[in-house]
């Protein structure tokens, strides 16, 4: 591609210097960056006490007078790196915790450099931001005109949900948020499900929603709300909340026996499907999450199993204009467009995270994600089978890449969990499932290959062997 040849303003040494060093520290950075990754396969899946303790370093008061950057960035290497949980190397099972893709790392890099305030009026951000969007609504085989924003995570993607729809049901009611609040309106009937995931209540209370107002109804063995039990008297001042992907079995919330009964009678469904949306976009388990595209509005995370790096949720409104409602915001020297990310969400300046996401999916297209959600729940099932085998007992069916599993009593189970993580090979945390703690494995991380479930069983089995 040719450019332009600007005439440059001749710079003066200062400036000179400064990119200079400019220049040194983001390729150092990045030479540092892949010595982290050549390693870290290497240790302990969880740092070791004494790399807990190097932390003690930056542990300084403010410096009155500055140093060499170049120091500073050695001083993070040498003791921050080795304190890191090694989440990339395939061997990380807790939480949802997705690794991060080559592609997307390295885009993250090149954006960095980049440095673009995609709230409005990055140039290259704005309209990477905006594929990345559309492709995000295809791949998940969503309703085609909706509209996709990114944001800081699946808690902030509910709560802007949330709110687009709470606004958006009053303003059928003729009744304008923006204009005259909330006091005085009449309340909204909210309904989730019994094991409705805690940053979802905590986005439903920062609404304006709180916990006595919150109707649960009651789940199934596996997670799923029990259709049978779902209110049929809802109305048009009703907003439910489903899930796709409870965070213990990864069960799925039955959409199709729900959805359209609560849309007929007026009411909105968010969904919260922070993972397990994307079963959506693999042909062999988008059965689970069938009639998930009949919601008014998801949520759903990049940084967990699409393997982009922290932080990137998404929300994805079915009519953009109730999102534009929700939250557009303008003011003399903004000059925003109706798709700047700065109307289709909470934050007006915010880095353009987009791009890993973009890159992740150029790098892999439609096949390649299907591929990964297929593997991490194929590796999860390997798990399930390699642990039952050895004697332990898998809590609920294997739905996706969420895998529960008990030793024996729970002070066995629990000692087995301190034992596993000590060990280092692997890591995986803890959890309660219907009164019975467990070990809690989620395999999100792509680079998870059959070899490291292998190895894992085998050093879970080991320490549970030697307690
Ligand atoms: C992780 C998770 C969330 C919260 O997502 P963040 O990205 O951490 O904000 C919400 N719901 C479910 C089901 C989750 O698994």
């Amino acid at each position: 591609m040719t450019t332009t040849p600007l005439t440059r303003v001749q710079t003066n040494p200062a400036s000179r210097a400064r990119r200079r060093e400019r220049i040194g520290l983001i390729t150092e950075a990045s030479r540092r960056a892949g010595t982290y990754a050549a390693g870290a396969g290497d240790r302990a899946i969880f740092p070791q006490a004494d790399a807990l303790a190097g932390l003690d370093a930056f542990r300084q008061p403010l410096p009155q007078d500055g140093r060499p950057a170049r120091e500073v960035l050695a001083e993070l290497d040498t003791f921050g790196s080795p304190a890191t949980t090694v989440v990339n190397e395939g061997r990380y099972f807790g939480y949802v915790t997705g690794g991060t893709d080559p592609a997307a790392q390295a885009a993250a890099i090149l954006a960095g450099a980049w440095d673009q305030n995609v709230g409005s009026g990055s140039t290259a951000g704005e309209a990477i931001d905006a594929v990345a969007c559309q492709w995000i609504v295809d791949a998940l085989g969503l309703p085609s005109q909706s509209v996709a924003a990114f944001n800081g995570g699946a808690t902030v993607a509910n709560l802007t949900g949330i709110i687009a729809a709470r606004d958006a049901l009053y303003a059928r009611a003729g009744w304008s948020v923006a204009e005259q609040g909330l006091v005085g309106a009449r309340p909204l009937r909210v309904i989730v499900g019994e094991e409705v995931h805690t940053s979802a209540l905590k986005a439903l209370r920062l609404a304006g929603f709180g916990a006595a107002q919150v109707e649960r109804v009651p789940t199934d063995a596996t997670g799923a709300i029990r259709a049978d039990a779902f209110p049929q008297d809802t109305d048009d001042h009703t907003l439910v909340l489903l899930q796709a992907g409870n965070v213990n079995t990864g069960a799925s919330d039955p959409f199709a026996d729900i959805i359209p009964g609560v849309r007929e009678r007026g009411g909105w469904v968010h969904i919260d499907g922070a993972f397990g949306l994307w079963a959506a976009a693999s042909p062999q388990l988008a059965h689970q999450v069938a009639g998930v595209e009949h919601a008014d509005s998801w949520a759903t995370d990049a940084h967990k199993w699409l393997s982009v790096p922290y932080d990137s949720g998404i929300v994805i409104v079915r009519d953009g204009n109730d999102l534009a409602r929700a939250m557009s915001a303008d003011a003399a020297y903004l000059h925003p467009t109706a798709e700047a990310p700065m109307n289709k969400g909470i934050q007006m300046s915010q880095r353009a995270r987009a791009i890993e996401t973009w890159a992740m999916l150029a790098t892999h297209g439609r096949t390649g994600l299907a591929d990964l959600i297929e593997r991490s729940c194929a590796h999860a099932r390997r798990f399930a089978a390699g642990l039952e085998e050895a004697g332990a007992e898998i809590l609920a069916p294997v739905a996706l890449n969420q895998v529960l599993v008990a030793f024996g009593d729970a002070e066995r189970t629990a000692a087995t969990i301190a034992a596993i993580q000590a060990e280092g090979t692997c890591w995986a945390g803890s959890t309660v499932w219907h009164g019975r703690p467990a070990m809690r494995i989620s395999v999100s991380d792509a680079a998870t290959t059959a070899d490291d479930v292998d190895a894992s069983v085998e050093a879970i089995v080991r320490s549970w062997a030697s307690i």
